[in-house]
């Protein structure tokens, strides 16, 4: 069953929130002068406690919501002494990927020049292994005779870190990745800024090597084992929750050239964060990658966004709009591989509660008819099958993709399986518990559980 709304997030849940699950984000992106982790500049958290700010503010991870990953904290007024700042620079560089991605682009060269038995993948490392390294990798899981193909689809090589609280990676089915990219083409959209998104990435690399193809793409991904097949053109090692670039100035500059080209024009960011995440901290960093879009303006679109499409469950819609006014939600139901929850719903399977956001005019988004959507004249938009126009909220108001029905009393359209309790003056599951005393998961909105064990993100 999919998540509640998001109204449920009030703050009882910012407890949540945070890494060590006993605070909320005090600022939505990195503070000034906030002290780094081996992941970048830290967040600055509230200490709550039974959804009341106790004050105390501190600085942890913005990437690791999981203390066993990166376990940094610090008050926000604590003095830190010398000589544990030395010893946190030693511990950040320390903490850093073995080769630099320049490294890794020559160890790639010498690869590919390799006789294919010789073409070997250490498993267990996640590496690319030139023959003088076999021996420290002898009792590893090897992989031999790896592919130009394999090269070119690292997101089938690489085993996806399903690590729920870190990185999350949850690929997108074939079926949703080529929509997406038919989409991104049919638009006339030119360069795609991919961040988090390595397998649309690794579509349109693979599909411009292959024919005449002119889309490019640039990957923005914290998880550097991509940075063995792609070059410093086509990767930058970034942290969407601080818009950190690990690889400096540099980095940074390849990532607004890409922007920049072309005036600016016929660019899309596309981004499909870890739904664990700080939806603030993601947004402050979209927001900052827009800006960096329109320095590029000379002239044209004055008062326009970066085109974006952020793909995220349903209920996270009111959080999204509350940073991105102009975003509608579609439909279309994104489907994954490795997470047995959002397969496509048709055949009696689950539902993905996975959708679209985007400021682009949802009339033009054309969604794939032979998958059951339809095209609502009055709400000018591609809808679910199952989502009936409401005469009364004069639009198609299921999130879910089941139809849904109008409660007079609540004045607005309900999920089904919901009926109007007098008590509470509101409509929820027959089986609520009335005046609903303490805060549910800040995921689903449903008690008994936190989010970081919700099953609608991670029932498998
Ligand atoms: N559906 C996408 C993958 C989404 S999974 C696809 O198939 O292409 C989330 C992605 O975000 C993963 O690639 C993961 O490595 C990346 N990611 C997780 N945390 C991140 C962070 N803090 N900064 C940047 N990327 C991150
Ligand atoms: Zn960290
Ligand atoms: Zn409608
Ligand atoms: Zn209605
Ligand atoms: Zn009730």
């Amino acid at each position: 069953e999919g998540g509640g709304d998001m109204a449920a997030g009030g703050t009882g849940h910012l407890e949540d929130l945070c890494a060590s699950g006993a605070g909320g984000l005090a600022l939505p992106g990195p503070a000034p002068s906030a002290p780094c982790c081996p992941h970048g500049p830290t967040l600055l958290f509230v200490k709550t406690s039974q959804g009341k700010e106790e004050g105390r503010r501190f600085y942890a991870c913005s990437a690791c919501r999981d203390r066993k990953d990166c376990n940094f904290f610090q008050w926000e007024d604590e003095k830190v002494s010398e000589t544990r700042l030395v010893a946190r620079e030693e511990y950040n560089r320390n903490h850093q990927p073995p080769f630099t991605h320049r490294q890794n682009v020559e160890r790639c060269k010498n690869f590919v020049r390799l006789p294919l038995p010789e073409r070997r993948f250490c498993q267990e490392c996640q590496q690319l292994l030139l023959p003088a390294e076999w021996e420290k990798h002898s009792d590893h899981q090897i992989l031999c005779g790896i592919s130009t193909a394999q090269l070119q689809s690292p997101s089938q090589l690489l085993y996806p870190l399903e690590n729920k609280k870190t990185n999350a990676q949850y690929l997108f089915a074939d079926r949703s990745c080529r929509f997406l990219l038919d989409l991104i083409i049919d638009l006339g959209f030119r360069r795609v800024l991919s961040v988090g998104t390595p397998r649309l990435h690794e579509m349109i690399q693979s599909k411009a090597s292959q024919e005449d193809f002119r889309v490019r793409s640039l990957l923005l991904d914290i998880d550097f084992r991509y940075s063995q097949f792609y070059t410093e053109d086509e990767f930058c090692h970034y942290n969407m929750f601080n818009h950190h670039f690990f690889g400096g100035e540099a980095a940074q500059e390849t990532c607004r050239k890409f922007l920049h080209q072309d005036n600016g024009e016929r660019v899309i960011m596309v981004t499909d964060p870890p739904f664990g995440g700080l939806v603030e901290a993601l947004a402050s960093s979209f927001k900052k990658l827009m800006a960096m879009w329109k320095e590029t303006e000379k002239e044209g679109h004055n008062n326009q966004e970066m085109p974006m499409f952020w793909i995220f469950p349903y209920f996270f819609e009111s959080r999204i709009l509350e940073y991105f006014p102009s975003f509608s939600m579609l439909d279309y139901q994104v489907d994954y591989d490795n997470h047995a929850l959002y397969k496509h719903g048709k055949t009696g399977r689950r539902q993905s509660p996975v959708r679209i956001f985007t400021n682009l005019t949802p009339s033009l988004i054309v969604l794939p008819v032979e998958e059951g959507y339809r095209f609502c004249s009055v709400c000018q938009r591609y809808v679910s099958s199952g989502n009936q126009h409401c005469e009364i909220c004069n639009s198609c108001t299921s999130k879910d993709g089941r139809r849904w029905k109008h409660c007079v009393l609540c004045k607005k359209c309900v999920k089904p399986s919901w009926f109007h309790c007098n008590n509470c003056n509101c409509c929820a599951l027959q089986s609520h518990a009335c005046e609903k005393t303490d805060a549910g998961c800040f995921v689903c909105g449903k008690a008994g559980h936190k989010r970081s064990s919700c099953p609608s993100l991670s029932r498998a």
